[in-house]
């Protein structure tokens, strides 16, 4: 209740405010309530999902537009046409989505720049849309019988929109989904190698932006019941984009704080710089564009989190309900053979990183890859799940050839990996990193997440991802930010993410690296109890000691290529493996 005491003071607030305020305050805060819609999206695309767009406004205008359209010209309902135009942007966003979504870097946010532009020059010169006129005579729109004819009474519909977007986004990152999302910025080949379909992800949030964008367009056309190009253009898309950085680019409130913040003071410098100057012109961009490049200095993460420091402190812990365990593979019989790589080659340009390398593992055993570093051994990790994948050569999994599977694929058969240079996000609590792995485990996408309707499956989620951190000794930083762990631990905590996927083969590298004797222990006691159990491990790491008495066979690799292999007695008085290892030394 404490925690939810600012909500209700604002939403209390927010009730009253078109009962007591003059006219003109209103109107400011409907548009910043239509500015917040899209911020909204722009905080989940840009803000989260690291996705950059310039190009939002655009999408307000596909909204705004189909709505003037279809109801100044064929007389259509207002509510049947904000379905149409949410279908066009959908329709639209997936299309241009499809083409700029997949550049990188620099590339993505000049390409939604270049179809924001071009859309903002559709409305201009289409005839039918009233040219640089626009269209004039859009209808009210009335709700359950009351007609919202005065911008008092739009408020309402538009600040219900708002609420409604920030809840269900906030219940989106807090998902299964959502996880998926935020590990989009920063975790993209994590999350692919534990079974994320990252490129699918991204579209998601595009849409779900484009949509949010269209939404305030209708309200946008029926409130001011006329509509130009002039808003859609590509200086409100940029606009858009400051609301979004400015409130707080990965915080779903700050989209509010932002659209207010730049709403007010655009206003605000407008009324005063004149006066100020003693001339007209549009100085406030002037002074706009420097307190953006301050705010961007002194604020990276925008200034909700500076709001957030006033409201009740708020930690990573949460509830992890009590919930029937999820369903588990079908373990394979021990020997079976699980990876099976034969000669494969690695090339980085002239470097060749792995040559000829043949290795297989069985279930129910532990075969460690060892070698000096730069021997390949991480190269070979990589090519095996896919996440670099082998210039030549076969890799067979259960007994079907990888070369035509992507990483997320190859998790969803039962390969799960850590990674030699930790792959967490930072933020974010152990739990929720250990709930990434098991994401192949659930099914509930965004719409049943959005909605609340998969807490059922979420519990089973969280409770499996407690387990595994239970099991591999890390229950006292279960809501820890991942981040704040030792290195050591944090590699702990990949390894329980990558158990919460119930793998059959696990790919560790260098997993005891950091760890102090105790703790080494621990985790070679908890490798034995999942050879054991028939689990796979393939096993890269240093320290010799920890290898041999765990390993049942052992792989020796230097250059690139395979030295020795056999029981580690045998491979410890391999001569070559001792040149290998002592060679400089004597
Ligand atoms: P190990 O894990 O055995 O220490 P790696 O597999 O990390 O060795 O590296 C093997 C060799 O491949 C090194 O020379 C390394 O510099 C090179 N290498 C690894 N990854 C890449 C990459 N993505 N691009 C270019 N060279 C790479
Ligand atoms: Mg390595």
């Amino acid at each position: 209740m404490m925690r939810q005491l600012p909500l209700i003071i604002f939403v209390a607030l927010l009730g009253v405010g078109p009962l007591v305020l003059p006219e003109f305050h209103v109107t400011l805060l409907n548009y910043i309530g239509l500015y917040a819609i899209v911020a909204v999206g722009l905080v989940l695309l840009t803000g989260v999902g690291g996705l950059t767009s310039f190009g939002q406004a655009a999408f307000v205008g596909l909204g705004a537009y189909t709505t003037a359209w279809l109801t100044t010209t064929y007389g259509v309902s207002p509510w049947l046409t904000l379905l149409i135009g949410l279908v066009l942007t959908g329709i639209v966003a997936l299309f241009l989505g499809f083409i700029t979504l997949r550049m990188g870097g620099h590339y993505l946010p000049l390409g939604t720049i270049a179809w924001g532009i071009s859309l903002y020059f559709l409305f201009g010169n289409v005839e039918f849309l009233g040219g640089h006129t626009g269209i004039t005579g859009i209808p009210t729109v009335s709700l359950f019988g009351w007609e919202l004819k005065s911008g008092r009474e739009f408020y309402y519909l538009i600040w219900l929109v708002v609420l409604l977007a920030i809840v269900s986004i906030r219940n989106l990152l807090d998902s299964r989904e959502g996880r998926a999302i935020r590990a989009l910025k920063g975790g993209a080949v994590m999350a692919e190698a534990m079974g994320v379909n990252t490129p699918r992800a991204k579209i998601v949030i595009f849409l779900i932006a484009a949509l949010l964008a269209s939404i305030s367009g209708w309200l946008y056309a029926h409130l001011q019941r006329f509509v130009n190009p002039t808003p859609f253009s590509i200086t409100q898309g940029i606009e858009y984009l400051f609301m979004a950085v400015v409130g707080g680019v990965g915080h779903v409130w700050g989209a509010v704080l932002g659209a207010g913040l730049i709403t007010i003071l655009k206003q605000w410098l407008q009324d005063w710089l004149p006066q100020i100057l003693g001339q007209s012109g549009n100085f406030e961009i002037i002074v706009f564009g420097i307190a953006m490049v301050l705010v961007l200095q002194k604020a990276r993460d925008g200034l909700w989190p500076v709001i957030l420091r006033w409201l009740p402190e708020r930690s990573l812990k949460r509830d992890v309900p009590a919930a029937e365990a999820l369903p588990k593979r079908a373990p394979q019989p021990a020997g079976t053979v699980l990876l099976d790589a034969s000669e494969v080659t690695k090339r980085f340009g002239g470097l060749v990183a792995n040559n000829n390398m043949s290795l297989s593992v069985k279930a129910g055993e532990v075969m460690a890859l060892i070698g000096p570093n730069g021997a390949g051994k991480s190269t070979m990790f990589n090519c095996i799940s896919a996440v670099n994948p082998a210039t030549e050569g076969k890799i067979a999994f259960l007994g079907e050839s990888t070369a035509p599977l992507v990483a997320r694929d190859i998790a969803s058969r039962g390969m799960s990996r850590t990674f030699q240079h930790v792959r967490l996000l930072g933020q974010m609590s152990v739990l929720e990193n250990v709930a990434i792995g098991a994401h192949l485990r659930g099914n509930k996408g965004v719409l049943a997440a959005a909605l609340r309707f998969d807490r059922a499956e979420e519990a089973r989620l969280l409770a499996e991802a407690a387990r595994q951190i239970e099991r591999v000794g890390l229950k006292d930083h279960m809501f820890d930010a991942a981040g704040s762990l030792a290195l050591g631990q944090q590699r702990i905590v990949e390894i329980a993410r990558a158990l919460a996927s119930d793998p059959c083969l696990l790919l560790l590298d260098e997993p005891a690296a950091g760890l102090r004797y105790r703790e080494k222990q621990a985790l070679a006691d908890l490798l034995r109890r999942l050879r054991a159990e028939g689990m796979g491990i393939l096993l890269v790491e240093h320290d010799m000691d920890f290898v041999m008495g765990l390993a049942d066979r052992v792989v020796v690799m230097e250059f690139g290529e395979k030295i020795a292999e056999g029981e580690p007695e045998e491979v410890q008085r391999d001569p070559k493996v001792l040149e290998a290892y002592l060679g400089g030394v004597e």
